[in-house]
C-alpha cells in the first residue's frame, strides 16, 4: 500500500494558515468589513446610461446597485461588465449610435440578449451571513463584487445595504488575520494564477481588440507587452469607464497607448510578483496597497502568468478542502 510522504513543516503550516483564514470568515459577517460610515449610490434604472458613467466618474466608484422604482425592489448590480457589453453592441451597431445615446439602465438586459452574452444572475447576500458564505456565493457565481441585501422589517421590501467586493475581503483578511504570514509555499508549488493560454495586447493594439479579450474570455484585465513579452502595462476592464464617459464613444477607436494616457491621477499602479514570491508577501501587498492583480514576470520583467483577487480568493476557500477533516 503506498504511502504518503511526511509533510513537511512549510506544508503544515500552509495548511494551518488556510484553516485559520477560513475559521476567520466563518466567525465574521459581511457587515464587519464595511468601514463605520460609507456612502451608497443607488442608481434607479430610468436613468440614462450616459448619466451613469458621469455619475461613477464624479464619485470614483465602478459600480452600483439598482433600483426599479416602478415596483420599487431591487434590480442588480451595475458593473463594468455592463459597459463592455454596451461598447460590443455599439461596436456591432455603429449606426445606432443616436438611439445608444438614448438608453436607460434598464435598457442594458436587453442589449445582453441582442449581442447574446447570457445574462449573469444577480446574486446577492444578507449581509448578516458569514463572510466565508459570502466569499463561497462569489465564487459560484464567479461575480467580483456583491450587493449586500436586507430586508425593510416595516415594509418587507429589500433593502440594500452595501456591496461587498472580493478586495474589500481580501484586504479584511490581510489586515486581521496574522496567520497569513504562515503562507510560505512559492506560488511555483501551489496551483495559483494562470500561466497557460495568457490574453495579452500591445501599445499599438486597439481598444475594442481588447475590450473583446476581456469579454470573451471573462476577465478583467490583460497584460501589455513590448516586442520582448516585457511587461509595460496593464489594461483594466475599468479604464472603459473614462474612455466612454459622457457617452461618447470617439475614444474607443483609440490604440491601448493613447488610451492608457486618459488614466486617471489616482491611478494605482500596475504590481508584479515573481513566481519565487509566497502568499505571505503578496497579503503584505494586499494589506499596504490597492491592489488588484499582480502580474508574474521573470527577472527580465517578461510575461509569466497572472494572479488576481480571484484566483487567492478561490486558493483560500478552496484548497484542499474536503482533504482532511482534523487540521491540526
Ligand atoms: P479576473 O477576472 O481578472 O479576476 O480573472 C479571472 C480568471 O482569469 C483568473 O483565474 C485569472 O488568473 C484569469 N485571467 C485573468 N486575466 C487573464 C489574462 N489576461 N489571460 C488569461 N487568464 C487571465
Amino acid at each position: 500500500m503506498p504511502h504518503a510522504e511526511p509533510e513537511s513543516a512549510i506544508e503544515r503550516d500552509q495548511r494551518i494558515g488556510l484553516h485559520r483564514i477560513r475559521d476567520f470568515l466563518k466567525i465574521r459577517t459581511s457587515y464587519d468589513v464595511l468601514p463605520l460610515s460609507f456612502r451608497l449610490i443607488i442608481f434607479d434604472t430610468a436613468l440614462l446610461v450616459k448619466r451613469s458613467l458621469a455619475i461613477l466618474i464624479q464619485n470614483g466608484i465602478v459600480s452600483a446597485p439598482l433600483w426599479d422604482s416602478k415596483t420599487s425592489s431591487f434590480a442588480g448590480l451595475l458593473t463594468t461588465s455592463d459597459y463592455l457589453n454596451l461598447i460590443q453592441y455599439y461596436w456591432q451597431n455603429p449606426e445606432q449610435v443616436q438611439k445608444i445615446d438614448q438608453f436607460r439602465l434598464n435598457s442594458l438586459r436587453d442589449i445582453e440578449k441582442a449581442i447574446g452574452v447570457q445574462p449573469l444572475e444577480t446574486v446577492s447576500i444578507h449581509p448578516q451571513r458569514s463572510l466565508y458564505e459570502a466569499c463561497r456565493r462569489m465564487l459560484e457565481s464567479r461575480a467580483r463584487r456583491m450587493p449586500l441585501v436586507d430586508v425593510d422589517d416595516e415594509t418587507k421590501r429589500a433593502m440594500v445595504v452595501s456591496v461587498v467586493t472580493q478586495y474589500r475581503i481580501l484586504k479584511f483578511v490581510a489586515v486581521n488575520v496574522s496567520e497569513t504570514q504562515l503562507l510560505r509555499k512559492p506560488l511555483k508549488h501551489l496551483k495559483l494564477g494562470t500561466y497557460k493560454n495568457l490574453e495579452t495586447a500591445r501599445m499599438e493594439s486597439s481598444v475594442f481588440e481588447v475590450i473583446h479579450q476581456l469579454v470573451n474570455n471573462s476577465i478583467s484585465s490583460v497584460p501589455i507587452l513590448n516586442s520582448d513579452g516585457v511587461v509595460t502595462n496593464v489594461f483594466e476592464a475599468v479604464d472603459v469607464i473614462t474612455l466612454i464617459k459622457g457617452g461618447v464613444y470617439d475614444d474607443l477607436n483609440l490604440n491601448v497607448g493613447e488610451a492608457l494616457q486618459k488614466r486617471s491621477e489616482d491611478f494605482p499602479g500596475i504590481y508584479t510578483c515573481s513566481i519565487d514570491d509566497r502568499l505571505d508577501t503578496i497579503f503584505d501587498t494586499i494589506r499596504k496597497s490597492r491592489v488588484h492583480r499582480l502580474v508574474v514576470v521573470d527577472e527580465d520583467n517578461r510575461l509569466v502568468g497572472i494572479l488576481t483577487l480571484s484566483d487567492i480568493l478561490e486558493y483560500i476557500l478552496l484548497e484542499g478542502e474536503g482533504d482532511d477533516a482534523n487540521p491540526e
